[in-house]
């Protein structure tokens, strides 16, 4: 079927809020390009926003589900468990630099695990609260829309939030907060909203995803780290989007040495396949009772077969050195173009977590969404899918797959330039 065929049958049948605004219709991929129904070709730097780190249809992720979907494709493995569960646990257990013995909880989203997560660190804790960032993003089930640091659109139009989770800011020195002024409103939280010793966890991205590529400095996770220890709260930290591979490293709390009590991992854990974990210290992990956490599909033995594939393809393939190359590459582009473009500020990149904003100019650091969304058009209609994102939705990121090729990467590259230059 054709694109306007397909947008047709979209309209009449498929509900609104779900409906993407794209009429290009996905038909064929092939690591960092994909062609839509028409037979088009797009040139992919959103990695189906950071689930394909290692490119589209990975040769051995599509071996390993097919070996897979040859054995068994479900059980439910609360009602007969099997291999690809607990040797993905064990690897997991091995590679997630959380404190001490690891074990794991697989689920099926980035939103299961934050549920879960908050599930395990209640029982852990016998805490409620949970505090979360201005800007963060955690999901869109009823608990994690309550964590996520926007309302708009993910909160607006669904009534009441669940309580208990209050709100810190975090350091983005661009926007005027400081790292000094954000570790203020943490412990200021605790004084005046969240009593530290009703307060389970501390939830952070170590790069603010969906909030605007954001790092936070190592010294600020490690004050959070020293926060949560005074007080007895967990740290968790949310690596959905920032983690295997996308920062360089396999997760982005790595580069600051910090060890967090769990964390939640999803999108590139299977290279498109879905699946997500909870990692954690084992004493916590292990705090709820018999039949507390699951859900018929988590750890689908198909979606544990690609992640073991998509692991090992990360060991050996040297994904993280690609990474870290591809993280060198944008840094470079991206300062020129800072020195180039009036309205083009704030380029900042952990690895190939990378993004720059739009501005009014570079003085006055006034927000320019309008030029964001034109960028992302003018790329769209020269055949290549990009991300914006952010508090003030004027973030350009980047998330091609890291195994993306340099004749695909500089073309890419030229689109964004050639697309710039029409818009300065
Ligand atoms: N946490 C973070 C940091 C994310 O970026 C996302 C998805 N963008 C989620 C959680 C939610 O993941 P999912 O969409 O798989 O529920």
């Amino acid at each position: 079927m054709s694109n306007k065929e397909l947008q047709a049958l979209k309209e009449r049948y498929v509900a609104a809020g779900a409906a993407s605004p794209n009429e290009q219709f996905a038909d064929y991929a092939k690591n960092a390009e994909v062609w839509d129904a028409d037979g088009k070709r797009m040139i992919d730097f959103a990695g189906g926003i950071g689930v394909l780190n290692l490119g589209h249809r990975h040769p051995k992720v599509v071996e390993a589900v097919k070996a897979q979907l040859d054995k068994v494709m479900h059980t439910c493995q609360t009602v007969m468990p099997y291999e690809g569960y607990v040797k993905l646990a064990e690897k997991l257990s091995h590679i997630v630099p959380v404190r001490g013995h690891a074990k794991v909880m697989l689920a099926n989203s980035g939103a299961e695990a934050l549920e879960n997560a908050v599930k395990i660190a209640r029982a852990a804790t016998g805490r409620t609260n949970v505090i979360c960032f201005d800007g963060g993003y955690h999901g869109r089930t009823f608990m994690t829309m309550a964590m996520n640091g926007k309302v708009n659109p993910y909160q607006t139009d669904f009534g009441p939030m669940p309580g208990t989770v209050f709100r810190a800011p975090y350091p983005v020195p661009y926007h005027g907060v400081s790292e000094d002024e954000a570790l203020r409103g943490l412990k200021m939280a605790l004084k005046t909203d969240a009593n530290p010793k009703d307060t389970a966890a501390v939830v952070i991205e170590p790069v603010l995803g969906e909030g605007g590529f954001y790092p936070a400095p190592a010294s600020f996770l490690k004050a959070i780290r020293d926060i949560c220890d005074e007080h007895g709260m967990l740290m968790i930290c949310d690596e959905v989007q920032s983690g295997f591979g996308r920062t360089g490293k396999m997760f982005a709390i790595e580069h600051s040495g910090v060890e967090p009590d769990m964390m939640t991992m999803a999108k590139s854990m299977a290279d498109g396949m879905p699946i997500s974990a909870i990692v954690g210290t084992d004493k916590h992990m292990d705090a709820s009772g018999p039949n507390s956490l699951g859900g018929t599909y988590t750890g689908s033995p198909v979606s544990c077969a690609a992640a073991l594939a998509a692991i090992q393809a990360f060991e050996e393939e040297d994904i993280l050195s690609r990474s870290q190359a591809l993280g060198e590459t944008l840094k470079k582009r991206f300062h020129q173009w800072q020195e180039k473009y009036a309205f083009l500020d704030n380029v900042r990149n952990l690895g190939p977590m990378a993004a720059f904003e739009f501005v009014k100019d570079k003085d006055s650091r006034e927000p320019r969404a309008d030029l964001a969304a034109a960028l992302t058009k003018k790329c769209k209609e020269k055949g290549l899918i990009l991300l914006s994102c952010g508090m003030y939705a004027n973030s350009i990121r980047f998330l091609m797959p890291v195994t993306i090729e340099d004749e695909v990467l500089e073309e890419g590259l030229k689109i964004i330039e050639e697309s710039l230059d029409e818009l300065s």
